[in-house]
């Protein structure tokens, strides 16, 4: 049974009873009721439906069976109002009221006259677009301009965000919420500057509000804006989208958009550049072992990974180092590396490595560049590096682009044809002590068991 909003009769057939419709002014009662707080809320008829509904905020969708005799722009303005009203901050709607969004506020008539080839081409046309039209006030159109900004850059549709931008920059003065709009369109196309004129305005006009909301909102746009701000300055990653689907696409579009815009982003961050295009798996050459130990020259090493398989895990540390004419030298290298998924990222950080450390590690193709300038044509020696590392490293050099023919000794390989014993080295002076202890056992006296070799090191 329905229940009169205004007078709480339970026999009317509406949300407005017969006797009330006709004295009741709809524009101010729709305002009344998207404006209406619904937890403290002092209208008893209200509190009832509200307490009567499992999502409070529902009560605003009765807004629109309210509207619905009203003349087409109040009615969608006031249906706008209301769907915005279930935000927290009533400065956007949510992302499947998008779609709707740009319908009933007549984007594409109002597109069709601000974009290339508009105003002067074609005429305002037959359906008034919300964000000009005459029917709303100036104060009521940049509102609605801006919930349309904040879905559209949402949406990735920057060049139409842009216009909508352009529109509003043209209003002397602006309400809260499309300002915060443009602050915040403003810091994700890190446009700082004009973040913060922005904000700074709107700072001044909560000082004197004791809207709570409405302060937090400020708050947020502040911390979001000084920290990409820093990172800007620290010449780190600043703001990117996060987009559920067509990720490259996505991003793409984005770096195109903001550098069309002027806005530098510097060439280590360019995301073609974050994941290079890797050789494919079918042209990069697959690993060649030696198993003759008449070398004395080379490079051990070990690497930390997520785990054994190479399509899945990743190489978070590498550790390495240099044995000229089988004396160990100073030369090592060692580095971190930045895992490429966050969930790998976590695996390393169980193994004991800080997370802001992985953070601003290179890349395993940027690690693979700087290993092999400093490997050079030597050859490399691993512990079960057949199977594993010599797998890894030519993954990273197939994203590094680059193709390299050192050869690997694996030592467990090796050490298992001497003897059949087998331990595990912990670090790359540890391969490179087994390898120059195997050897000597096989140059100089095949005879001696591997375990007298392994009892030699306690
Ligand atoms: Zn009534």
């Amino acid at each position: 049974m329905a229940i009169c909003l205004v007078c709480g009769d339970e026999n009317g057939k509406g949300c407005i009873c017969g006797t009330c419709a006709g004295k009741t002014d709809l524009e101010a009662l729709a305002k009344r009721m998207i404006a209406y707080d619904l937890q403290n809320g002092d209208n008893p008829v209200w509190n009832n439906i509200i307490e009567d509904q499992l999502n409070k905020k529902s009560f605003r969708w009765l807004v629109f069976a309210v509207t619905s005799d009203l003349p087409a722009p109040r009615k969608d303005y006031l249906r706008v109002c209301a769907a915005a009203s279930t935000y927290d901050n009533k400065c956007g709607v949510v992302k499947n009221s998008r779609p709707w969004l740009y319908e009933i506020t007549g984007l594409d008539n109002f597109m069709k006259r601000k974009g290339p080839g508009g105003e002067t081409g074609i005429m305002p046309s037959e359906k008034d677009s919300l964000l000009d039209s005459e029917n709303l006030s100036g104060d009521e159109r940049s509102y609605v301009a801006g919930l349309v900004l904040d879905a559209l850059y949402k949406d990735y549709r920057y060049e139409e965000a842009e216009l909508v931008l352009n529109y509003l920059k043209l209003f002397p003065e602006l309400p809260f919420c499309p300002s915060v709009n443009m602050a915040d369109y403003y810091i994700k196309t890190r446009r700082y500057d004009e973040a913060e004129k922005i904000i700074d305005k709107l700072r001044s006009q909560i000082s004197c509000t004791d809207n709570d909301i409405e302060k937090s909102t400020v708050e947020k746009l502040e911390e979001d804006k000084e920290k990409y701000l820093k990172k800007k300055l620290q010449g780190k990653r600043e703001y990117y989208p996060n987009p559920d689907e067509n990720k490259d696409d996505m991003l793409k579009k984005y770096e195109d958009f903001i550098s069309s815009i002027g806005v530098d982003i510097p060439d280590y961050y360019s995301f073609k550049k974050m994941i290079p295009d890797p050789i494919p798996r079918d042209q990069y050459p697959s690993p060649k072992e030696i198993r003759d130990t008449d070398f004395d020259s080379f490079v051990a090493f070990s690497l930390g990974t997520t785990g054994e398989d190479v399509n899945k895990d990743c190489i978070y540390e590498i550790d390495a180092v240099k044995v000229v004419s089988g004396v160990i030298s100073g030369e090592r290298y060692h580095t971190y590396v930045k895992p490429y998924k966050k969930g790998l990222e976590k695996v390393a950080e169980s193994a004991g490595i800080p997370s802001d450390i992985l953070k601003d590690s290179p890349q395993m193709w940027e690690m693979f560049n700087s290993f092999m300038d400093y490997a050079g044509d030597l050859v490399l020696v691993g512990y079960d590096v057949m199977r594993i590392g010599s797998k890894f490293l030519a993954r990273a050099g197939r994203y590094a682009n680059r193709i390299v023919n050192n050869l690997y000794f694996d030592l467990k390989r090796g050490a298992l044809n001497a003897s059949g014993e087998d331990r595990v080295p912990v670090s790359a002076d540890d391969v490179a002590e087994m390898y120059l202890t195997l050897r000597n056992v096989e140059s100089k006296d095949k005879e001696i068991s591997m375990e007298d070799m392994f009892a030699e090191w306690e």
